[in-house]
């Protein structure tokens, strides 16, 4: 399993970067960099799409960046094409590869036609250089974004808060299943899921840890720490949360 986002992802590009992981790096102007390190295959396929979903549900323009993979399969081939797919059918989002001249990489995307379908680049900057939208007021929408994010996802962790509190149950119970509102950013969310007591007290062991339905991850201000079938539970990064407090007093 490769490991979740890395908040800090510019300063681990560096040769002791271990074999065959994904680093995702949140760039200004709702740009996202995706690196595919070393080989990837079947073994890490589902979480190279995860890390994509993800990151479409906010993000506008997404490369990624193979020209530091040694060998991708069919599977991930397979990801990058729905990725491609996704973006023709939502008008503004962006996809693009960056592919280095005769890679392992290159030659299989030659071999299926796909060097001509996909917006293939041969350098990260000039990917970039082509998603950048110019727009003066991207980078305060994208850090409006951050703050919207957490605001929201406060606002449900203080609603099921005050939930727990109305239900006559005891914070250690571990037996009765108990209906919350999912605390993921997006405003739009009304799902809910199903935790005891003492679930929803462990998951909220910190201010900054909140719980949300699996795969409602905003991989920009917040990682993953804990995933179980029905809910996962966040972990929102200190200095964004800061900034939520300076912003509201
Ligand atoms: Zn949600």
């Amino acid at each position: 399993m490769p490991p979740p986002p890395d908040h800090e992802g510019r300063s681990r590009m560096d040769a002791s970067a271990p074999r065959n992981d994904v680093i995702v790096q949140d760039l200004e102007g709702d740009r996202w960099l995706v690196t595919l390190q070393g080989e990837h295959d079947v073994s890490t396929a589902a979480a190279v799409r995860a890390q994509l979903e993800a990151i479409f549900r906010t993000g506008t323009a997404v490369v990624v960046d193979l020209s530091k993979t040694s060998f991708i399969d069919s599977s991930v081939l397979a990801v990058l094409i729905d990725a491609n797919t996704l973006t023709e059918e939502h008008e503004g989002k962006r996809f693009g590869l960056v592919v280095a001249p005769d890679t392992p990489p290159e030659r299989l995307l030659r071999l299926v036609g796909l060097l001509r379908r996909l917006d293939v680049f041969r350098s990260v900057e000039e990917a970039l250089a082509e998603f950048d939208d110019d727009d003066v007021v991207s980078l305060r929408r994208w850090k409006d974004r951050k703050q919207r994010i957490i605001k929201n996802e406060q606002a449900f962790r203080d609603y099921n808060n005050r939930r727990l509190e109305a239900e006559d149950v005891a914070p250690t119970d571990t037996e009765e299943l108990l209906p919350f509102v999912c605390e993921c950013g997006d405003e739009d969310c009304i799902e809910t899921l199903a935790v005891t007591a003492a679930q929803f007290v462990e998951a909220h062991g910190a201010p900054n840890l909140f719980l949300v339905k699996p795969g409602h991850v905003y991989p920009d201000v917040e990682r993953v720490v804990a995933e179980q079938p029905t809910y996962a539970i966040v972990e929102k990064y200190a200095d964004l949360l800061r900034g939520t407090e300076e912003a509201t007093s």
